[in-house]
């Protein structure tokens, strides 16, 4: 059994991740925590994750139980990722981190924390973007030289930060296969009189609206032809399921930074 401490646990991924753990045989939930001061603390996770009673309080920290966790999964703010890495450091503590829109600040802390715990870190967790990843690669070697590159993205109108970061991992995957700098070439969003489309550039385009899960196209086009590829995710189940999956490989890892590609096996 792996012992999981979920931090952010009254968000839209901490609620569904108190679920995927309650789903896996394999998973005891051993803590959940929201921000101090959260109407949520003293709550049954259960009730909170809208599924049967856990018999696990809300808290305000890991603390009380940190002897029990074996894996934490951080689904909350780039603001407190380098405190939550603080505690993982300090407690020695394996940690999944599904928190994107992180600054170069933010993830320097995540790769020196990496140097004394393991970390999966992935923009997203599903198999389906996972393979994605490896897809483009495979599109940008063959089209990459000639075709207008464009990723679009869709998400639900709370999300804070774009473009998403699945779609950032999509463009450097593509950016890397095709040997440019992403930070060079990326445009985001277009306006007014732009001229004719630079051939080196890799566009993003991002729509905030309703309920969408998230939704991401690679855009491959030339004259005469285009390759789209596409991935929907229909629920955050998928995401939780696979930051849980990627909790149980990751404990007993040597201290370094993996990617769901590690965990999939996909690399
Ligand atoms: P959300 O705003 O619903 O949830 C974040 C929660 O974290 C909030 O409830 C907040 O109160 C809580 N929180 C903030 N500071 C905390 C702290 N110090 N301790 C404990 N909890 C704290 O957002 P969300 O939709 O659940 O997404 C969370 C993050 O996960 C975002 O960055 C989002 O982009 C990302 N995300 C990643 C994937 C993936 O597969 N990697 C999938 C979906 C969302």
């Amino acid at each position: 059994m792996t012992g999981i401490g979920i931090l952010g646990a009254n968000g839209r991924m901490g609620r569904v991740l108190i679920e995927a753990a309650h789903l896996d045989s394999d998973i005891n939930l051993v803590a959940a925590a929201v921000r101090e001061g959260s109407q949520w603390i003293g709550m049954d996770a259960g009730e909170l994750a809208g599924i049967s009673k856990q018999n696990l309080k809300i808290t305000a920290s890991l603390e009380p139980n940190t002897t029990q966790i074996d894996a934490v999964i951080d689904f909350t703010l780039p603001d407190v990722i380098e405190q939550n890495l603080a505690w993982c450091v300090a407690n020695k503590k394996a940690i999944v981190i599904g928190t994107t829109g992180l600054n170069d600040k933010q993830k320097e802390s995540l790769e020196r924390a990496a140097t004394s715990i393991p970390i999966v870190f992935a923009a997203n967790y599903s198999v389906g973007v996972n393979l994605m990843l490896n897809l483009v690669r495979q599109a940008a070697k063959t089209m990459g030289d000639t075709a207008d590159i464009e990723i679009l993205e869709a998400h639900h109108r709370f999300k804070k930060d774009a473009p998403s970061g699945t779609a950032m991992a999509i463009g450097e995957a593509i950016a890397d296969e095709v040997g440019r700098d992403l930070n060079q070439c990326a445009v985001y969003g277009r306006e007014g009189d732009t001229g004719e489309r630079k051939h080196e550039t890799i566009g993003f385009a991002t729509v905030r609206a309703g309920d969408v899960v998230g939704e991401h196209t690679a855009l491959f086009a030339d004259i005469g032809e285009r390759l789209e590829i596409t991935h929907k995710a229909s629920s955050r189940l998928t995401f939780a399921k696979g930051a849980v999956t990627a909790a149980k490989w990751l404990v007993g890892k040597p201290a370094g930074l993996y990617s769901m590609q590690d965990v999939l096996e996909l690399n």
